[in-house]
């Protein structure tokens, strides 16, 4: 049996702390990198979490918390229209589409001897894509249909190409990609694509909340899509896998870099009170917050949606963890009708 694993396994935190390092080291300012994902305006600036700076955010969005290079156009205001019918003011955001404090990573491996770089779930528990796991495929699934690569040479069989890419990551899936992992790449879909949103300056409570199956709930600090669940029985059905990486994102061609799930790269807002970082806003206007506080705590009050109100943030969400395939549950608040979250690819993808 596979080893299933519900909570970070020592691999995420290896490739998240060399990620880290990286950062650190890899540019000509090791102050500005480390420092990149508090100031939204000046990246030369010397505040920031890491210095012991903290802030306890208020409730609905301050266009200042999104870090340098996060968005590729100015956070205007402008008028807009909620999906119940209320005229409001939205902040417009053009998400860059690429994150600002971390790589992108393969998540496929190339052979069946190699370790992992990207998870899978599995009956909802995060499984290690490494070498292995592609060998058992066919014992986890139970179907000897599960071939994902040449017992020859043990080549696992991913796709290398925008046009593998594209053929092997859509819907409905083609056939001839069946038994294919499938990993897309920036360089695939011709670089980092922007996000538009229109997101409520002033949130309000609606009276039934949104699902969420086939609407993006928001937008990270750091320039990325908070996406939809993945549609895992329809991309298995085709005999494919379409890994996550240590950061809980992946590349496909409709939106470019998105993220399934926050496992902890995206790094946040610190609150002065202990309370879990700010990370992004959902759709509806509301901060999303890390899910544990300073000291590991998960609140315990979190309605279906996770969310919940305190005194300093007002009403606001607690992201889910690893092998959730879910950033939060849905929306409390009422989005704007026709509030972005899709890319020049237009529909949603499955993957
Ligand atoms: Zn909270
Ligand atoms: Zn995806």
């Amino acid at each position: 049996m596979h080893p299933i694993h519900t909570t970070r396994s020592t691999l995420q935190m290896t490739l998240l702390l060399g990620a880290l390092a990286m950062l650190g080291c890899g540019d000509g300012d090791p102050d500005a990198s480390v420092d990149a994902g508090v100031d939204a305006v000046d990246p030369e600036d010397d505040s920031g979490s890491s210095d012991g700076v903290c802030e306890n955010t208020s409730q609905g969005m301050s266009p200042e918390h999104f870090f340098a290079g996060s968005v590729a156009e100015e956070i205007v205001e402008e008028d807009c229209t909620l999906t119940n019918g209320v005229e409001t003011t939205c902040y417009r955001v053009v998400a860059a589409g690429e994150p600002t404090n971390h790589e992108l990573t393969t998540v496929c491996p190339r052979t069946i001897e190699d370790e992992a770089t990207g998870f899978w779930n599995i009956d909802g528990q995060s499984v290690d894509v490494d070498g292995p796991f592609i060998v058992s495929l066919a014992t986890v699934f139970d179907d000897p249909s599960w071939q994902m690569y040449d017992p020859d040479t043990g080549k696992v069989f991913v796709t290398e190409t925008a046009e593998e890419c594209l053929a092997a990551g859509g819907m409905p899936l083609d056939p001839g990609y069946a038994n294919y992992c499938v990993e897309c790449t920036l360089e695939h879909i011709g670089g980092a694509m922007t996000i538009e949103y229109l997101i409520p300056t002033r949130p309000v409570m609606a009276d039934e909340p949104t699902e969420l199956a086939q609407l993006a709930p928001g937008v990270s600090l750091n320039g990325v899509q908070f996406e939809f669940p993945a549609d895992i029985d329809t991309i298995e059905s085709g005999l494919q896998i379409a890994p996550i990486d240590v950061c809980g994102g992946h590349v496909n061609f409709n939106i470019g870099y998105h993220y399934h799930e926050e496992l902890g790269c995206i790094g946040g807002v610190e609150q002065c009170d202990g309370h879990a970082a700010l990370i992004g806003y959902a759709r509806d206007g509301f901060g999303i917050y890390e899910m544990t506080d300073e000291n590991g705590e998960e609140p315990a009050d979190l309605d279906p949606c996770r969310g919940h109100t305190d005194d300093a943030r007002g009403y606001h969400y607690h992201a889910l963890g690893v092998g959730e395939n879910a950033i939060i549950g849905c929306l409390s608040g009422v989005p704007v009708e026709g509030g972005g979250g899709m890319g020049p690819g237009g529909g949603p993808p499955g993957m």
